[in-house]
């Protein structure tokens, strides 16, 4: 295996509205279409559109959604053998309303199964010998530090949503991948946009692996433990919906780092799958393929 994911599977509820709800108020949605999701499972989705050899480890419910996550994994090819069925609670789901026009949205997340994800279900050999182990924050804190205790490959920590990581994991991880947002919350400063020197600065602040800062269309801001940070932009493209570019950017890093661990060309590849993924609707809607990524690159 060259990517093992662990991290949640979700059922997205996106329902389109004229106008998002107020405290206590009704409205009338337009349109309500299920979509699969999860941030552990889009970058499962991006690595399998990319290469061979993903695995995901993760829990869904005895439930149709569990059925349509697994099948949509597997249509990535994705390798699900490891994604467990957990009776007695439901598959993951987010219910987002969307405000048609403004396209402003409000979440609420219920856990259900990825909550029952065990340090034990991910101390597995597609763990311990993938080349790189993707995480997330969407699972157990205890189950995402367990995974990378077990890993033997390159970790790579997505720090959302974000919350204080504790010592053991931080001493694992070898690429922090957080957004903007994530870095400052991580850093115990106020969100906002910041030259890539303070970018640097910040990220330096709060691991000492390489970190990479994804800054939406801006690109990415590599920031190697020593040396000068090194900003790589994207290919010119019309982005009409920037809904899990982050995931896709993370699929495509591990995948370029399970062939090659040089970095800056890991994420040049990232940069590139992202911005394609933006050019269509949802998170997995425009996922690349490896010859469409590659006709971009220089
Ligand atoms: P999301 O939460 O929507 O998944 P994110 O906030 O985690 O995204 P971003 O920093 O917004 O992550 O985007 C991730 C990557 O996607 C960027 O580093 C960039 O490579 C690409 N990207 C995002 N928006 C654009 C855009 N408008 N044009 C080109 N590339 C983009």
């Amino acid at each position: 295996m060259s990517v093992t994911v662990v991290g949640s599977l979700n059922e997205d509820v996106l329902v389109a509205v004229g106008r998002l709800p107020g405290r206590g108020e009704t409205v009338i949605g337009r349109s309500a279409v299920l979509a699969p999701g999860g941030k552990g499972a889009n970058q499962a989705a991006a690595a399998g559109e990319l290469g061979p050899g993903v695995h995901m480890v993760g829990r869904v419910g005895q439930d149709p959604a569990g059925d349509r996550q697994l099948a949509a994994l597997a249509g990535s090819r994705v390798n699900v053998s490891r994604v467990h069925r957990t009776p007695g609670v439901p598959t993951g789901s987010a219910t987002i309303p969307v405000e048609e026009g403004s396209g402003e949205n409000l979440i609420v997340v219920v856990p259900g199964a990825n909550a029952a994800l065990t340090p034990e279900d991910a101390d597995v050999e597609s763990v311990r010998r993938a080349r790189v182990v993707l995480l997330q924050l969407e699972t157990p804190l205890e189950t995402v530090t367990a995974a990378a205790r077990a890993a033997s490959g390159t970790v790579v920590l997505t720090p959302a949503p974000p919350q204080p990581l504790p010592a053991e994991l931080r001493e694992h991880v070898d690429v922090l991948v957080p957004n903007e947002h994530e870095l400052a919350h991580l850093a115990g400063v106020e969100p906002g946009e910041r030259a890539p020197a303070e970018v640097a600065a910040l990220a330096r602040s709060v691991v000492s692996c390489a970190v990479v800062v994804t800054l939406g269309a801006r690109g990415a801001l590599i920031v190697p433990p020593e040396g000068q940070p090194l900003l790589q932009a994207p290919p010119p493209v019309t982005a009409v919906d920037t809904t899990g570019a982050g995931d896709c950017f993370c699929g495509a890093l591990a995948q370029a780092l399970a062939t090659d661990p040089d970095l800056p060309a890991a994420v040049r590849f990232a940069v590139t799958a992202a911005a394609l993924s933006t050019t269509g609707p949802g998170a997995r809607g425009a996922l690349p393929g490896v010859d469409a990524v590659r006709g971009l690159l220089p």
